[in-house]
């Protein structure tokens, strides 16, 4: 209802009743001629009621929406949805964004969906900018595939700036999947490149970066692909060296900063690389950044240009959920929101970091908490302490049981020599980013956006029994081994199961 509308009901009922509602009203007008004026993202989250008249609102400038009883669909893409509850779970936004060539191009039949679009990528811009990227987020796209899929679009869109036969892309390792298979599926050739240990810690080896575009040569090579974000012992990448090497050589780089927004050491490392040398894209996922469900990736850079030619690399339409589940997400946080999520984030590291290394000084027979001081979300525990020999029991079984009783997300990483395949390459040591990584097998726990402090202290309850089963394992298992040994068997595992249980 415009505001004369509203001043007429007046007519109906008492001028007085309406006041409340009437400032309410004023209040959302002026936050969103604010939010369409400067495109920024508010200082304050919006309500509930405030994004549902948005959305409705704007769902309502698609034509099969407000128009739909005069609408003469005579296409082949007429936006039409049978089923009411798919039409509801979308607000009637059924056209999708972009167009043939380009996923950033506006529909005439979609003035709505068009407007979230480009909205939603001039918030991203400014939600990157704001919390860490002031320089190297000059503008952003959010595309509706997840990481992997972006990353392989952002090496497809800098292949005709190549040179014909460059082909290699160089890569420290990294052992995630989807990333390696990014370059696989644009169709060129990964260079792995193995990490140095420092401590426990595995970093770059920018000597070896150079070592290898100096043997290739440059125009071999279509770019460098870094990460921010990774499972510890891994810590980021020296993304400034690495920048500085692709000035030097004229190479693009490509940053995967997967889950890097949650945490300003990444960003910061972004930052630094754009003003100190290469940095041409860095790609990070809309649902371990935001809290929204898997479906989206924001693609940023320095250059207007460099981002937009991703877009323009899409082929065809995409989904307008990705983006319209942003858009409501950011206004719901508010910069002031997300900067809490980030806090609570840090504080979640924290709390789990020292509750590890207190519960790795009560069991230091079997474990030992690695020390990763430059990963800012993911921590390793050595399942081997000082007075075990790892051996007997199986550290898989471990990661199992984490699950069985609620855990998700944690991973035991074996780390040893077996051979994995991926796509026709091999590594050895898969998973642990190195291919003798000297303390493995280790556990991996995350604090990741959105961790509350009960899921902190849950987590290392659980554990703490779990490794308190585990010693008395061990000593089964060691007497098992000696009574084996002294030819006596009739002493079984089962009886010493319950004699020590
Ligand atoms: C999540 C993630 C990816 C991409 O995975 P998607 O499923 O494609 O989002 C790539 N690299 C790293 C380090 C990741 O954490």
């Amino acid at each position: 209802m415009n505001s004369d509308n509203l001043l007429a009901l007046g007519r109906l009922v008492d001028q007085r009743h309406l006041q409340p509602a009437l400032g309410w009203r004023r209040g959302f007008e002026n936050r969103l001629s604010h939010l369409l004026s400067q495109r920024r993202l508010p200082e304050q989250g919006w309500s509930e009621p405030e994004l549902e008249l948005l959305i409705r609102e704007l769902a309502l400038l698609d034509m099969n929406n407000a128009n739909s009883g005069s609408c003469i669909g005579v296409g082949e893409r007429e936006g039409r949805v049978v089923c009411p509850l798919v039409y509801r779970r979308h607000f009637g936004l059924a056209h999708g964004i972009g167009r043939s060539g380009d996923v950033t191009a506006g529909q005439p039949k979609a003035a709505g969906s068009s407007v979230i679009n480009s909205l939603t990528n001039s918030l991203l811009g400014d939600w990157l900018r704001q919390f860490g990227c002031p320089k190297a987020a000059k503008c952003a796209v959010l595309i509706p595939v997840a990481t992997g899929m972006a990353l392989c679009l952002c090496l497809l869109s800098l292949r005709s700036s190549r040179p014909s036969n460059a082909k290699l892309v160089l890569w420290p390792r990294i052992d995630q999947k989807s990333c390696f298979k990014a370059i696989i599926t644009a169709g060129f050739t990964p260079v792995p490149i193995e990490p140095l240990l420092d401590g426990d810690q595995l970093v770059t080896d920018v000597t070896a970066v150079r070592s290898l575009i100096e043997q290739h040569g440059p125009d071999s090579i279509v770019a460098v692909m870094t990460t921010t974000s990774c499972f510890a012992p891994r810590v980021p990448d020296r993304l400034a060296d690495v920048a500085k090497l692709c000035a030097e050589f004229g190479l693009p780089h490509i940053v995967n900063n997967a889950y890097g927004v949650q945490a300003s050491r990444c960003m910061n490392l972004i930052n630094d690389a754009s003003t100190k040398g290469r940095l041409d894209l860095f790609v990070q996922s809309c649902d371990k950044n935001l809290l929204v469900p898997v479906g989206g990736a924001v693609i940023a850079g320095p250059d207007a240009a460099v981002v937009s030619r991703v877009a323009a690399t899409y082929p065809g339409r995409a989904s307008a959920s990705p983006s319209t589940d942003a858009l409501l997400t950011l206004l719901h946080l508010g910069r002031s929101g997300f900067a809490r999520l980030l806090d609570q984030r840090a504080a979640a590291y924290t709390r789990l970091r020292d509750g590890l290394a207190s519960l790795a000084g009560r069991h230091s027979d079997c474990v030992r908490l690695l020390d990763t001081g430059k990963n800012p979300i993911s921590l390793a525990l050595c399942l081997r302490g000082s007075g075990s020999s790892s051996g007997g029991s199986d550290p898989g079984r471990l990661g199992a049981a984490l699950f069985r009783r609620g855990c998700s997300g944690a991973r035991v990483v074996a780390g040893d020599d077996k051979r994995v395949s991926i796509e026709g390459y091999e590594f050895q040591g898969y998973g642990a980013h190195q291919t003798a990584y000297p303390f493995a097998p280790y556990l991996n726990a995350a604090a990741g956006l959105g961790m509350s402090e009960t899921e902190v202290d849950s987590f290392l309850v659980v554990l703490d029994s779990l490794l308190t089963k585990e010693f008395r394992q061990r000593e089964i298992d060691s007497h098992v081994a000696d009574a084996d040994e002294q030819g006596d068997n009739d002493y079984s595992k089962d009886q010493l199961t319950e004699d020590l249980g």
